[in-house]
């Protein structure tokens, strides 16, 4: 899709600081159905009805970083892997042939020479070998590999990565303490950020949503954060806890699953209708607390889907909750499964394609006015 000409008028959708917690608690007039109706109404007036799929390859759960609640924190103990090189180049052919259009390499966090090396070589080599016809620049590639400093995120970047996705986990600074071991702050995550827009990165972020202690004014905060940082894409899940987390967030969450999964669609919806324009995923942890949680999210208001292409052989390896679906099925069932989902709702997916969010190219296009 081109640039976003169909725009309307996105700040006629706003919702005001008060209404975002209200309609976060429920209070939407006619209640929430009325709330994801009008979310799809903005959906389809300023980005359209389509779903846009991007492969999601968990190429290693090497990580540095130890934040309590992920099941493959540094010292989680989980047995550790990193897919070869042409592996990982086989999965993103395969997103290629199946008409993903796009592709996401996450990992945990590391920092040595030598990775950083690596994923620049794979990068370059992803973009050679998934040219098609009806990809001529390749799949569009999102990392989603933390923290990073400006030289390797800038080197990523010219590449040929260019979205990136680093969520906030939560936009309350004592909250993010609690979540996180000291060294790893708030500011920095902030700075990274806006690092990532500098270099001109469609930027994606997020939040847990039902994280213990998080209030509804802490995720209405969220929602303005993602607007203020100028978010492109919005990547959000319920919190779900893990057996391999620290141990105190190892206790079931405060909010029940019903309740952690409309927060999260709310979430979704909410933020649909304060910024209209940008790439919002139905997450699989949506799909960990409901069978039809990712149709959920996608009537709620998001676009995006994230099929897992993970070897099947490595999915238990990267659990981050525990519950994760689809840990038994190989690559060619997700494949296929997720694509019918969109489907089944009626909504077109559309094949090759990059997917961007209108919002990436108002802002691009704003700048050389
Ligand atoms: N290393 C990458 C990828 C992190 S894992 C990075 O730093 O961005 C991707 C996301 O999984 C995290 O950002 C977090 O929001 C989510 N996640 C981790 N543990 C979770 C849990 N217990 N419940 C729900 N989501 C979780």
């Amino acid at each position: 899709m081109g640039p976003a000409t169909s725009i309307s008028d996105p700040c006629a959708d706003q919702a005001g600081r008060h209404e975002i917690a209200a309609w976060l608690r429920g209070e939407y007039p006619g209640g929430d159905d009325a709330l994801f109706a009008a979310a799809r109404r903005a959906l389809e007036r300023t980005v359209g009805p389509e779903v846009w799929m991007r492969g999601l390859l968990e190429y290693s759960n090497y990580c540095r970083c130890d934040c309590h609640y992920c099941g493959i924190r540094r010292s989680a103990e989980v047995s550790r892997f990193d897919l070869t090189d042409e592996e990982i180049v086989a999965a993103a052919r395969e997103c290629a042939d199946a008409g993903f259009g796009s592709m996401t390499l996450q990992a945990g966090e590391r920092r040595d020479r030598r990775s950083i090396v690596r994923i620049e070589r794979l990068i370059r080599k992803i973009k050679t070998v998934t040219y098609r016809e009806g990809l001529p620049e390749g799949l569009g590639l999102t990392l989603s590999l933390g923290e990073q400093r400006e030289e390797t995120y800038r080197r990523w970047y010219d590449a040929g990565a260019h979205r990136y996705l680093l969520r906030i986990e939560t936009s309350n600074p004592s909250l993010f303490a609690q979540l996180h071991p000291t060294r790893q702050t708030f500011s920095d995550r902030v700075t990274a950020l806006r690092t990532l827009k500098r270099v001109g990165y469609q930027l994606g972020t997020g939040v847990m949503i039902g994280i213990p202690g998080q209030t509804i004014d802490d995720l209405a905060a969220d929602v303005r954060f993602f607007r203020d940082i100028d978010a492109d894409m919005i990547g959000m899940g319920p919190y779900i806890p893990s057996v391999a987390a620290a141990r105190t967030f190892r206790r079931a969450a405060d909010r029940s699953v019903a309740e952690r999964l409309q927060l999260s669609l709310r979430m979704i919806a909410v933020t649909r209708l304060t910024i209209p324009d940008l790439n919002i995923a139905a997450t699989t942890a949506l799909q960990a607390l409901a069978p039809t949680g990712r149709e959920a999210g996608l009537a709620a208001g998001a676009n995006v889907m994230m099929p897992i292409v993970t070897p099947m052989s490595r999915r238990q390896s990267y659990q981050l909750y525990d519950g994760k679906p689809c840990l038994d099925e190989d690559s060619v069932a997700c494949r296929a499964c997720t694509p019918a989902r969109a489907a089944r709702l009626g909504r077109p997916v559309v094949p090759d394609a990059w997917g961007d969010a209108p919002h990436a190219h108002r802002r691009k296009g704003a700048e050389y006015e």
